[in-house]
């Protein structure tokens, strides 16, 4: 297959055709998709964060009347609701971790009073400040946000959201975070998404599978003409093209018809007698040595035949060249009747004929053109008002051998000489 991918080959020319808006189909499919199920997964994780932080804060207000505010003890802040001071009280949150993954922070101000989030050795990250964008957007903007990417402890980032803890008052005394590992949160893309890829991957195998066969079979069409029309330029007139491409109904398979009536054209114009219609002298030479090597590889026996019409050229004299010309065509036409199946005949000279009869012993071949010569005898060729022209022929005849088909040719002729000088109208052997 390897050089069916010629750099400048039709089928690599195809194949970058059809394939490269595939890719680039596919492509697109997989960011687009990628990016509306990583935008819908995120829409569906920031509604849950949000959600969790109302049922945290309805939860606190259930088992703790009164505001969210702030208590200076020793010189430090402890963030309250009512009488509950929330720092050091980790039951609530640490349930809402167990049970959903989320972590919960409450913030007095902007330092962590509660939180389930953990840093690296283990110990809770109680007393760590949150970042300046947040304590701009939240505690002083009193705005909830959300955040794709923060970063709380070392090892990982959050996918967070921050809501202000508002007093009566309406004055803002804290947040309160939910936050889940964005790495979790690539991970629900991931699932999402990866069927999708899975399911893009197989239509760009099958798409380029069947890319790559039809085109294969295409060009390898489009070779097998190229290949023949080689040959026939080589001058192989008999080459075949392979039957599979007439078959496309296409107009790779219209070509193929062309070139096959290209082929017999041009083996008309090299092999036949434009008069007769029967194979040349020069095709005739051609089919007597491959008639004679296969007598040499097989002993198949074979005979060769000069045949010459007898006072043709009162024929011509009497009613013109072109009823001569009709006259041939009629013996021609009996020949070449006569040989079917048993050999083949081919104009050799004007008046003259060579007859092959392949497979075929000497006296059975006598008997044949026994028979040839009374057909000829008997018919009676029309010319306008000239209904019955009859003519007869003299032929000579041996057996085939091994020698240069000269020869064989000569010692017919000798023999057709002999007829000619001893009466005509016969046979000699
Ligand atoms: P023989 O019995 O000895 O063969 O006598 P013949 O008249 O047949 O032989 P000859 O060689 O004297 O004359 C052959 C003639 O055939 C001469 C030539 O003009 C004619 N001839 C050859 N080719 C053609 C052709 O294509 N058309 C026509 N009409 N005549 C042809
Ligand atoms: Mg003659
Ligand atoms: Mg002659």
């Amino acid at each position: 297959m390897m050089d069916h991918i010629k750099r400048n080959s039709l089928y690599w020319s195809l194949l970058k055709i059809a394939i490269l808006p595939i890719l680039l189909l596919a492509l697109l499919i997989t960011i687009f998709s990628t990016n509306r199920f990583a935008d819908s997964v995120n829409e569906e994780v920031k509604q849950g964060l949000k959600d969790l932080c109302s049922i945290v804060l309805l939860v606190y207000d259930n088992l703790y009347e009164g505001d969210y505010h702030i208590i200076q003890k020793d010189g430090k802040e402890y963030l309250f609701k009512g009488e509950y001071q929330i720092d050091g009280h980790y039951g609530v949150i640490d349930e809402v971790k167990r049970k959903t993954g989320v972590d919960v922070t409450f913030f007095c101000q902007n330092v962590r009073a509660v939180t389930t989030i953990m840093d690296n050795r283990g110990h809770r990250m109680n007393g760590t400040l949150a970042s300046d964008e947040v304590t701009k957007e939240v505690l002083e903007g009193k705005e909830e946000a959300f955040y794709s990417r923060v970063s709380i402890n070392e090892s990982d980032y959050y996918f967070a959201y921050y809501a202000p803890l508002k007093n009566s008052d309406g004055d803002c005394v804290g947040m309160i975070f939910a936050g889940k590992s964005s790495s979790d949160v690539e991970g629900l893309v991931r699932d999402v998404v990866k069927p999708i890829l899975w399911l893009a991957f197989f239509a760009i195998i099958v798409a380029g599978w069947f890319t790559i066969s039809v085109s294969k079979k295409m060009v390898g069409a489009i070779r097998e003409i190229e290949t023949f029309l080689g040959k026939i330029s080589g001058g192989e007139l008999h080459a075949e093209l392979d039957s599979s491409v007439l078959k496309r109904s296409d107009e790779i398979g219209e070509m193929g018809k062309h070139v096959i009536r290209m082929q017999k054209s041009l083996r008309g114009l090299v092999e036949q007698d434009i008069l007769t219609g029967l194979n040349n002298r020069r095709n005739g030479e051609k089919l007597l040595l491959k008639t004679q090597y296969n007598y040499v590889k097989s002993q198949v026996p074979y005979c060769v035949v000069i045949g010459d019409i007898d006072y043709f050229k009162r024929v011509n004299d009497t009613y013109g060249h072109e009823c001569g010309d009709v006259v041939l065509r009629e013996v021609a036409q009996q020949l070449k009747e006569h040989m079917e199946g048993k050999g083949f005949v081919a104009r050799w000279g004007g008046e003259e004929f060579l007859l092959v009869y392949e497979r075929c012993r000497l006296n059975r071949a006598v008997q044949h053109l026994e028979q040839l010569m009374e057909s000829i005898r008997s018919t009676k060729i029309s010319y306008q008002e000239e209904k019955d022209i009859s003519i007869t022929m003299t032929f000579g005849i041996v057996e085939g051998n091994e020698e240069k088909i000269n020869h064989i040719i000569k010692n017919a002729d000798t023999r057709l000489y002999y007829g000619k000088n001893s009466g005509r109208n016969q046979i000699v052997q």
